[in-house]
């Protein structure tokens, strides 16, 4: 969500804090801005809007003269997003400047506090408070001013900061929101994601909480908060340019959805020795795992439906309860978490807020944390006891495809880790394995066995309501099949368990009504068959979603799409793919801004 990049170098600033900040617009904002330092001071430039716009408001960053600055794409939370609210903001003495990406919780005691002193607000940004508390606690040393100001705030930032008293250095610091330094030649850079600093530099520095950073063209320094330097390890970024760029897809969902097959490929074949699923991540799990009583999935969005997907899996081989709770909710249960659960976190970015509050409630009861994410070094990467990366590759579409399905991928293998790991009668694990390293290949036949899907598109995208039916695997895939659709197009979509529809919403189907119905689990097909001649009894136009050749299905449904035969257990990666294909092309008929959906952030660094 939203972004900061920072840079101190020899070439001028202003290019490349906007290069930086359009790597990361697909993090979700709403307005944007540069503060750049030279000799007369500092300027800042903001707009509402695209950073585009900010390219023309700077020609190009040509008007902002300066070998040093601080960049933010703001999501706002507190104020609107005007220009006045954007960031940089000034200290009134216009010797700092800052950016935030955050939100200070106490900020509206420090705004009365600092208003009582004098200060001057010019936003209604919780943001601003720590500009005037800089300034007021500066007496000649930005470091200890920040120490001072950062012990006073309540909430989450990371935070960019310049001062006219301290040409060509820029300061950083984190708390709860990400933030790594990058470290160049002759050039130093923070940002917020990698994304931001690829095309300048493979050494990242992962910054933890409570840490301060000050840099200058050629020197990079790391404190704590006693003012101790700290010796941090230089990590190798292996990520690359091209791999976040469109590459000739006319958007970046498109090409996520195409680079599935290798995506994972990428997370399952390491993992893969000898017939058996090997993670080296979890060598001392099996020990912890004697303790076990059940396992809890917490996320968010689409990662918690990836979770309801693998639950079926999970259960199945490794004969564990498995729970599935949404990480927004898990908090308020008073949950039955204990040293006897194992709690999965899953999160594409690893920084979302809601699944850093759940875990950190469930560590504090004493469960053990096991996460699956994609971003390295990321908070929850950081916070667990275990982490599995996904090698999904940058995801720079909103609405996640390969992050899902490798989401999935992971949460199979691990069903099978658990079969092997408790010896759990009557799997045949190699059966298991194979059909894994099947999937890269099933998942690239259900994109090819569909070409009549953006014709589907423009057949359906003008209906304002679609419903999603499926039982049980099928089910989890209708619940994601619809978010997809949701999340891009904006129509509504509503996923119901195909059974349940005569439970209560049926009298909703009527004549055109569209219905997709996810009936791919062969156990069950004939069982939703049932619920689709029920709706076709009541009008509605029925797009089935089903196994190639399956002869119940297609005399009966008005339209089709199909996926190869795949085992039911691990089928959801294979079945999605057609729905991220027809929400996908629904959104493009309807002229949306598919890989930055409205109101949307990529990464969700908010409660
Ligand atoms: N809370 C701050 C604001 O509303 C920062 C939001 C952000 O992270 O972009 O201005």
């Amino acid at each position: 969500m939203c972004g900061i990049v920072g840079f101190t170098g020899t070439g001028e600033a202003a290019p490349v804090l906007l290069d930086g900040l359009k790597k990361l617009e697909y993090r979700g904002y709403d307005s944007a801005g540069i503060a750049v330092m030279n000799d007369s001071g500092i300027n800042v430039s903001k707009v509402t809007g695209r950073i585009a716009g900010l390219c023309e408001k700077t020609d190009n960053g040509a008007k902002t003269p300066g070998t040093s600055g601080i960049g933010h794409t703001r999501w706002a939370t507190h104020g609107a997003p005007t220009e006045e609210n954007a960031h940089p903001h000034l200290s009134n003495d216009g010797k700092f400047a800052i950016v935030h990406n955050g939100i200070i919780e106490n900020f509206s005691s420090l705004r009365e506090e600092l208003k009582s002193r004098g200060y001057v607000f010019e936003s209604e940004t919780d943001t601003e408070v720590i500009v005037h508390l800089i300034e007021m606690y500066y007496k000649g040393n930005v470091r200890e001013a920040l120490v001072k100001t950062t012990n006073r705030l309540r909430g989450s930032y990371a935070l960019g900061v310049i001062c006219t008293d301290e040409p060509g250095k820029i300061f950083a610091v984190r708390e709860s929101s990400p933030l790594i330094l990058g470290v160049g030649v002759g050039d130093n850079y923070f940002a917020s994601d990698v994304t931001a600093l690829v095309a300048y530099t493979r050494n990242a520095v992962y910054m933890e909480d409570g840490e301060y950073a000050e840099l200058t063209n050629d020197t990079v320094k790391v404190y704590d908060c006693t003012g101790q330097e700290l010796e941090k390890e230089v990590s190798r970024i292996t990520w690359d340019v091209q791999a976040a760029e469109k590459g000739g897809y006319e958007h970046f969902m498109l090409k996520e959805i195409m680079e599935q097959p290798a995506a994972l490929k990428a997370t399952i074949e390491p993992r893969v020795r000898d017939g058996k699923i090997v993670f080296d991540e979890l060598k001392d799990l099996p020990d912890v795992l004697k303790n076990i009583r059940k396992i809890v999935i917490t996320a968010c969005g689409s990662a918690y439906y990836a979770g309801c997907a693998g639950k079926y899996a999970l259960e199945s081989l490794g004969r564990i309860p498995v729970e599935t709770e949404l990480a927004s909710e898990l908090r308020y249960n008073n949950p039955l978490i204990d040293e006897h659960t194992l709690l999965i976190v899953i999160s594409q970015s690893g920084e979302t807020a809601d699944t850093i509050a759940a875990m950190k409630e469930s560590k504090s009861r004493g469960a053990h944390v096991l996460a699956i994410v994609n971003v390295v070094g990321s908070t929850i990467a950081k916070l667990a006891d275990h982490t599995i990366y996904t090698w999904a590759g940058p995801e720079i579409a909103v609405a996640t495809t390969k992050g899902y399905t490798t989401q999935l991928s992971v949460l199979y293998m691990l069903s099978i880790w658990f079969a092997q790991t408790l010896g759990t009668k009557d799997v045949d694990t190699g059966y298991y394995v194979n059909l894994l390293k099947s999937l890269p290949r099933l998942i690239q036949q259900s994109i090819d066995m569909n070409p009549s899907v953006s014709g589907l598109a423009r057949k359906y995208h003008s209906n304002r309501s679609l419903f999603f039916i499926g039982r049980n695997t099928d089910y989890a895939v209708a619940l994601e099949g619809a978010l997809k659709m949701k999340e891009i197009s904006y129509l509504h979509a509503e996923s119901y368990a195909a059974g349940e529809l005569k439970h209560g919403t049926i009298a909703l189907i009527e004549e055109h009504q569209p219905v997709i119905a996810v009936c791919c689990n062969e156990r069950l097909i004939e069982k939703t068959l049932s619920n689709i001649i029920e709706v076709k009894a009541r009008g509605a136009k029925v797009l089935a979603l089903t196994i190639s050749g399956n002869k119940k299905i297609v005399p009966v449904a008005d339209d089709l799409l199909f996926i190869p035969p795949v085992d039911e257990l691990f089928s959801a990666a294979v079945e999605i793919v057609p729905l991220q294909l027809l929400a996908y092309y629904v959104a493009k008929e309807n002229g949306c801004d598919i890989d930055k959906p409205k109101n949307l952030a990529k990464s969700v660094t908010v409660e």
